[in-house]
């Protein structure tokens, strides 16, 4: 959690058949950067050599100053990483290495397994991620093969998960039974690639071909066509409407729409359901302009540019550190007065998590001139805790989930009104089908126990 806004839960990349592989999932970090900023990762190989692997606490530019990974090969694969599951620290920093008795294999992993989840006899410790209990029941398998081990483990994990996996000759890829978390396709001249969004896919040059799908394993050999099989009985997908939400960039596409547009969206339904008579329409940004802006045309407001965001404060400022959660709101984001003086204000935002950014910037409009403060928020109140990867998993105080009453929750954070979009309105704004709402709705796709790391605890 950062400024009281959930954190996202990992990017992964990989590319195969490219001969400068490396660098191009460096370059697909980069554009994953949002997804997480404590570590960055590749793991590489060349035809015929052995797997290295460079990784580092930081943001991408940081371990790969200038975006140069030293060293080449024709397969890669990349993480950016939120600690999810596993202790922040560069022993759980991603893609994590394994030597086995079948052969070395590098795994970059985004989302959470939850209780049967596959445990090794001899797990690698107390604060292991999920990500290297994989890796120690991959590497105690009695499977023939890599591959087959890697299958075997996988079929039993249960979760929310999208896991990219780099052996001596291939890459795999793998997505969780309902297709929680997010994993794409690309063409390169040449090769393939794997994303966790689409925005990686352009930022490498890549073409999107499509989604993997929900329990899907797939294999792809040098040169060759991905292979594919699936994984797990077919069970109905449940992917995670929080990336459309918050999430993913705004230029990547979700079920075969630019997030983006899904915004506008989601802006222009909340409109509908909750009308006010205003002067001017603000945005939070950077991930609610668009719902906003789907806001103001509705209803035929003006939209502008009222608050500011320092894009200068670097990583410390998102240390885990709930002392200090106002200071840093208070230095990330500032109100322009002249946008807000003397008139009345929408503020639009995507989500209150613990209401410590909605709570500060409602206090500065008022400070600043402000005759009326509406607050609107393009998703439904996020009640419950996700399991699937993203860190309100370990959030024990969700504002909304303390606070069933939105009028109490408006008198609370000073507004003079408050409306969220209803979960219906979201999924319209979506194109309907069928998606995990479970921070919204408390309707778990997949049955939550413990978390694979804690079963260790
Ligand atoms: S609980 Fe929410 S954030 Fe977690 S996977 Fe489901 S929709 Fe996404």
């Amino acid at each position: 959690m950062s400024g009281g806004r959930p954190r996202e839960a990992c990017g992964v990349v990989a590319v195969s058949g490219h001969p400068e592989a490396p660098q191009l999932v460096a370059e697909g970090l980069v554009a994953l950067q949002h997804r997480g900023q404590e570590s960055a990762g590749v793991a590489y190989r060349a035809r015929g050599g052995p797997i290295r692997l460079e990784r580092g606490m930081g943001l991408v530019l940081e371990v790969f100053p200038g975006l140069v990974v030293p060293g080449e090969g024709s397969f890669a694969v990349g993480h950016v990483r939120y600690s999810t599951a596993g202790t922040s620290d560069l022993a759980n920093a991603q893609p994590l290495l394994a030597r086995t008795h079948l052969g070395p294999v590098a795994l970059a992993h985004n989302g959470n397994l939850v209780e049967s989840a596959p445990v090794a006899a001899a797990p690698p410790g107390p604060d292991a991620s999920d990500t290297a209990l994989v890796l120690a029941a991959v590497a105690e398998s009695r499977a023939p093969s890599l591959e087959k081990a890697l299958e075997s483990v996988l079929a039993q994990a249960r979760g929310g998960f999208a896991m990219a996996a780099l052996g001596p000759d291939r890459l795999w890829a793998v997505r969780d039974p309902r297709g929680i978390r997010p994993l794409v396709l690309g063409r390169l001249e040449g090769g393939w690639a794997l994303a966790s969004e689409t925005c990686a896919l352009d930022a490498m040059g890549a073409r999107t071909i499509r989604e993997i799908d929900p329990g899907e394993f797939m294999t792809i050999e040098d040169g060759a066509a991905p292979r594919s099989r699936r994984l797990f009985p077919r069970e109905a997908a449940a992917p995670c409407i929080f990336e459309a939400v918050y999430f993913a960039r705004p230029d990547s596409l979700v079920a075969g729409s630019t997030v983006h547009a899904l915004r506008r969206r989601m802006g222009g339904e909340l409109a509908a359901e909750h009308p006010v008579d205003a002067d001017v329409v603000l945005a939070v940004p950077d991930s609610s302009v668009s719902a906003a802006e789907g806001y103001a045309a509705a209803l035929n407001l003006p939209l502008e540019q009222g608050l500011i965001r320092n894009r200068y404060l670097g990583r410390a400022f998102l240390e885990p550190d709930p002392l200090r959660r106002d200071a840093r709101v208070r230095r990330k984001l500032a109100v322009i007065p002249s946008a807000v003086a003397g008139r009345r204000v929408v503020l639009v935002d995507d989500s209150i998590v613990r209401g410590t950014t909605a709570r500060h910037l409602i206090g500065r409009m008022w400070e600043a001139g402000a005759r009326e403060v509406h607050l609107r928020i393009a998703a439904p109140p996020y009640r419950h805790p996700c399991h699937y990867g993203v860190d309100t998993s370990r959030a024990q105080r969700l504002f909304a989930g303390e606070r069933p009453d939105p009028s109490a929750l408006a008198r609370e954070l000073l507004a003079t009104s408050l409306g969220y979009l209803s979960l219906e309105g979201l999924v319209r704004a979506m194109g309907g089908g069928s998606h995990c709402t479970a921070c919204f709705s408390g309707q778990y796709p997949v049955p939550v126990g413990v978390m694979a790391g804690a079963t260790l605890a």
